[in-house]
C-alpha cells in the first residue's frame, strides 16, 4: 500500500493546516485508544467534556437544590431559550419561532399536521422516495387519517430532490411538500430557497427536515422564506442519546398553528388548570407535555462551541473532510469496485459520503470490534459522518484504510 505514505502526509498537512484542529480535544473520549475512528457523528455526536461538569452541577445544584421550585425558577422557559439559542447559532431564524421538545417523528407529525390544517381545500402531501423512513411513515400515516393522498418524487440513488424534480410534483392540489436538507444516505445538499420558492409558487407550504444538516451545514430559514422545519440534536448538535429535537414555526404561521397533541402545556394558562383547551401565544403552543430539561442540557455546550466557530468555519472545515474522504476512497477502494454514492461537487453535498459496496453489508461488526465506526445503510452503503469539530483528517484516513484493508481482495 505504498500510496497510504503521500495520503497520510495528505492528511496530517490537513490537520496542521486546520485552525479547527485543537477543538477535538475538547471533546470526552477523543483519545480513546480503542477508538481509532469515530466516523459516525452524524447519527451520535460525540459528549464534550463540559457536558460531565453540566450534568452533574445540573443535579446537584439544580434538581436537588431546588427541586419543585425549579420549573418556576427556569426549567419551564428553557424549550423557548434553547430554541431561540439554536436558531441564531445554526438556522439563521429570529427569536421566538423555534422550540425544542419530542423527537423529530413526532414534531414532523405536529408540523405537518398544523400545515395541510392551513391548506384544507388541498388534497395531497409531496414527499420524495428516499426521505428517512420516519418522514415517509409519519406522512403515510397523516394521509391515512386526513384522507390525503402522498405523491412521490422518485430521485437518483446518489443525489437528492432539486427544484425542477418538486415543480414537476406539485400543483393546485398540494397542501404540503416535505424533504430533507441533506439527505440522510447520499449527502445531497437541496438548494432550500429555491425549492421553497417553487413550493410557495404552487400555493404550498413546505417542510423541512434539518436533522442531517444542523450544526454542520449553515441554514438561512428566514432568509429563505421556510414555512416549518424540524431536526435532531443528538446528531451534529451532541446533545446525546435521545436528546429532544427542535421546531422552526415562521412568525407569520404562529397565529394560526393548530396543534394537533393538545397538552396543558401547551395552552396558555396551563397552572390556571381550566376547562378548555386554549392555545398559548407564539412558539409555545408547540409544546404538548412536560419539556425533557435533562436533555436539553448537552446540546447547550455543543451550541456554544458553534457559535464561538461560527457556522461558516465549520461548514469550511466540513468540505474539506468530505473531500479529502472522496479522495482517499478513490485511491484506497476504486480498484475494489467500491464507488462513491454521494454527489461529488462539495457544494451539493453535506457533511457525510456514502460508499457502496456488496461486501459492506457483513463488514461493520468487524470494523466496529476494530474500533473503526462508521454505519451502514441499506442496500450496501457505509456511511463516513465527518462532525467537523470532533473528526481530524488522520482520523478520517485511518478509518478508510481499515476499510479498504477488510474488504475481499480486487
Ligand atoms: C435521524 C433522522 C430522524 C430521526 O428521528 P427521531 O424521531 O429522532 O428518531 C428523522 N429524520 C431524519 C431526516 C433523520 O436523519
Amino acid at each position: 500500500m505504498s500510496e497510504n505514505v503521500p495520503l497520510l502526509t495528505r492528511a496530517r498537512t490537513l490537520d496542521a493546516a486546520d485552525p479547527l484542529s485543537s477543538y477535538r480535544s475538547r471533546f470526552e473520549g477523543h483519545d480513546d485508544p480503542d477508538i481509532v475512528a469515530y466516523l459516525d457523528g452524524n447519527s451520535l455526536g460525540r459528549p464534550l467534556t463540559d457536558t460531565l461538569g453540566r450534568l452533574e452541577s445540573f443535579v446537584r445544584e439544580q434538581w436537588a437544590g431546588r427541586l419543585i421550585r425549579g420549573w418556576d425558577e427556569g426549567w419551564l422557559d428553557l424549550p423557548e431559550q434553547v430554541g431561540d439559542l439554536i436558531g441564531r447559532v445554526a438556522l439563521g431564524a429570529a427569536a421566538g419561532q423555534c422550540t425544542v421538545a419530542d423527537s423529530t417523528s413526532v414534531l414532523l407529525y405536529k408540523l405537518a399536521r398544523a400545515a395541510v390544517a392551513a391548506r384544507p381545500e388541498r388534497t395531497e402531501i409531496v414527499i420524495d422516495r428516499d426521505n428517512f423512513p420516519t418522514d415517509r411513515f409519519i406522512m403515510e400515516g397523516i394521509a391515512a387519517e386526513r384522507g390525503l393522498q402522498l405523491r412521490w418524487v422518485e430521485l437518483q440513488y446518489d443525489g437528492g430532490a432539486t427544484a425542477a424534480d418538486v415543480a414537476a410534483a406539485v400543483g393546485p392540489q398540494t397542501a404540503l411538500v416535505v424533504l430533507s436538507h441533506v439527505a440522510y444516505r447520499s449527502g445531497h445538499l437541496a438548494d432550500v430557497p429555491a425549492i421553497t420558492e417553487v413550493v410557495h409558487d404552487a400555493g404550498a407550504l413546505v417542510l423541512w427536515d434539518l436533522s442531517h444538516s444542523v450544526g454542520s451545514v449553515p441554514a438561512e430559514l428566514d432568509q429563505w422564506n421556510v414555512d416549518y422545519a424540524t431536526g435532531c440534536s443528538y446528531k451534529y448538535l451532541n446533545g446525546g442519546p435521545g436528546a429532544p429535537a427542535w421546531a422552526y414555526v415562521a412568525q407569520r404561521h404562529l397565529e394560526d398553528f393548530q396543534q394537533p397533541i393538545q397538552g396543558w402545556l401547551g395552552s396558555a394558562d396551563p397552572f390556571g388548570m381550566g376547562s378548555d383547551f386554549e392555545p398559548a401565544a407564539g412558539i409555545r403552543r408547540i409544546i404538548s407535555g412536560t419539556p425533557p430539561i435533562i436533555g436539553m442540557l448537552a446540546m447547550q455546550d455543543m451550541l456554544e462551541l458553534i457559535a464561538e466557530v461560527g457556522m461558516d468555519a465549520v461548514r469550511a472545515k466540513s468540505v474539506l473532510l468530505t473531500s479529502f474522504a472522496v479522495e482517499a476512497v478513490d485511491a484506497l477502494m476504486g480498484e475494489h469496485g467500491v464507488v462513491v454514492t454521494s454527489p461529488r461537487d462539495p457544494d451539493q453535498r453535506g457533511s457525510h459520503i456514502t460508499i457502496d459496496h456488496p461486501a459492506f453489508k457483513d463488514l461493520i461488526p468487524e470494523l466496529w470490534a476494530k474500533g473503526v465506526i462508521p454505519d451502514y445503510r441499506n442496500p450496501s452503503g457505509i456511511r463516513l459522518g465527518l462532525s467537523p469539530l470532533s473528526t481530524s483528517f488522520e482520523e478520517t484516513l485511518l478509518g478508510i484504510q481499515r476499510i479498504a484493508e477488510s474488504l475481499p481482495p480486487a
